[in-house]
């Protein structure tokens, strides 16, 4: 009887004790290859699991050379110099090979029949490519990262590797910066998906320091509480905080025949990878939501010169405004394609943003600021 209690109680101690060991041998490994840096996988498992990276990286975005080119009098205005054209683009959909309804190859021909010129597939963990593309369609490679039960899920644009998700289980703030810092190193341009999802639940505490992200999806289908524009506020918030970071949109298509075009972006490059990535962290776009439009009203100007900020569209829109983040509305203009801010209003706000808006589309540009404003 004895026998038999103590073998159980090794056994139990045994179960207790084997994670323990694995832990500790995971520990020592890293530790070792740590020193002598010659397994990249063991020992980026050994730096995660026990010394989350906090890394200390500003934003990224602008590059220094735009945000060189596109200043005036201490502000930086990412369409400071438009000298492409605008773009219908979008970089979050997914195809058959992962969650999606249609193939890869219906999703190009789709997305062009509906004159979208730039467009990338973001398959959960897999980089997708359509096998065949129509000729006038930029097609720029994606994925969409994190399979984490949190659903932290970021659309990698254009990624050098494939980085697989090590936080599965758990993801605090410092695992998040690890992880979003990892994926920031291996891809052109990084954002973070519907963040007020359940499950996600960003704060704008916690962006002002995710600082490794250049932009937060404000559109989709998946918004959760798109009602409120719980994400627009997000970002009004975070911004609020003086964290750099771009708004960004797309669809979030899982199947054609449902809520696909309601979110894209209007990108003002010409149509090559190399602008159209550089529009991107330049901020050079706009965010539009709502219906699909294939006659989007668009921005022939936005400057800033000695009379202040000068905004014109090609087209008449019901409602023209600038916003003072998380403050309210500085001036608008109803039923007209232009609006004029003096500097004597701009020069006590330390950033603004542009929204129109068509009946139920709606248009955000990003964030002009002034330097030092935000970091
Ligand atoms: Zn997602
Ligand atoms: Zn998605």
């Amino acid at each position: 009887m004895q026998g038999i209690f103590l073998l159980s109680l090794k056994i139990l101690l045994g179960i207790l004790l084997l994670p323990i060991a694995i832990l500790l041998g995971i520990q020592l490994t890293g530790e070792f290859l740590h020193l002598t840096h010659d397994s990249h996988y063991l020992a980026t498992t050994h730096a995660l699991l026990f010394n989350p990276i906090r890394s200390d990286n500003k934003p990224r975005v602008p590059p220094e050379q735009e945000f060189h080119a596109n200043q005036y009098r201490g502000w930086y205005n990412p369409y400071q110099n438009l000298k492409a054209r605008w773009l219908k683009t979008n970089f979050h959909a997914h195809s058959s090979r992962f969650e999606g309804a249609d193939s890869p190859q219906t999703l190009a021909e789709n997305y062009h029949s509906r004159k979208y010129e730039v467009f990338a597939i973001s398959d959960h963990m897999l980089i997708t490519r359509p096998k065949e593309l129509p000729k006038e369609l930029l097609f720029i490679p994606a994925y969409e990262h994190g399979a984490n039960i949190r659903k932290l899920h970021f659309t990698v644009i254009n990624p050098s590797e494939f980085s697989w998700d090590w936080f599965p289980v758990w993801q605090g703030l410092a695992r998040r910066k690890t992880m979003a810092g990892m994926l920031q190193s291996t891809s052109d341009f990084l954002v973070l998906n519907h963040p007020l999802c359940p499950g996600v639940f960003m704060t704008s505490e916690e962006l002002a320091q995710l600082t490794e992200i250049d932009a937060i999806e404000i559109t989709s289908q998946w918004n959760c509480n798109k009602s409120e524009r719980g994400t627009l506020r997000l970002w009004d918030e975070t911004l609020q905080r003086g964290r750099r970071i771009w708004a960004f949109g797309g669809d979030d298509t899982h199947d054609l025949k449902k809520s696909t075009g309601d979110g894209y972006l209007l990108v003002h490059a010409s149509k090559d990878q190399s602008s159209v990535i550089e529009a991107l962290r330049a901020g050079r776009f706009v965010v539009a939501e709502g219906e699909d439009d294939f006659h989007a009203p668009l921005p022939g100007r936005i400057t800033l010169d000695e009379h202040g900020l000068f905004i014109s569209l090609d087209k008449t829109v019901d409602r023209l405004s600038v916003i003072l983040p998380g403050v309210g509305t500085l001036s608008e203009n109803k039923d007209r394609r232009e609006l004029h801010v003096p500097w004597s209003s701009l020069s006590t706000m330390p950033y603004l943003r542009i929204q129109y808006a068509t009946g139920y589309r709606r248009y955000y540009t990003n964030v002009l600021y002034q330097i030092g404003a935000l970091k």
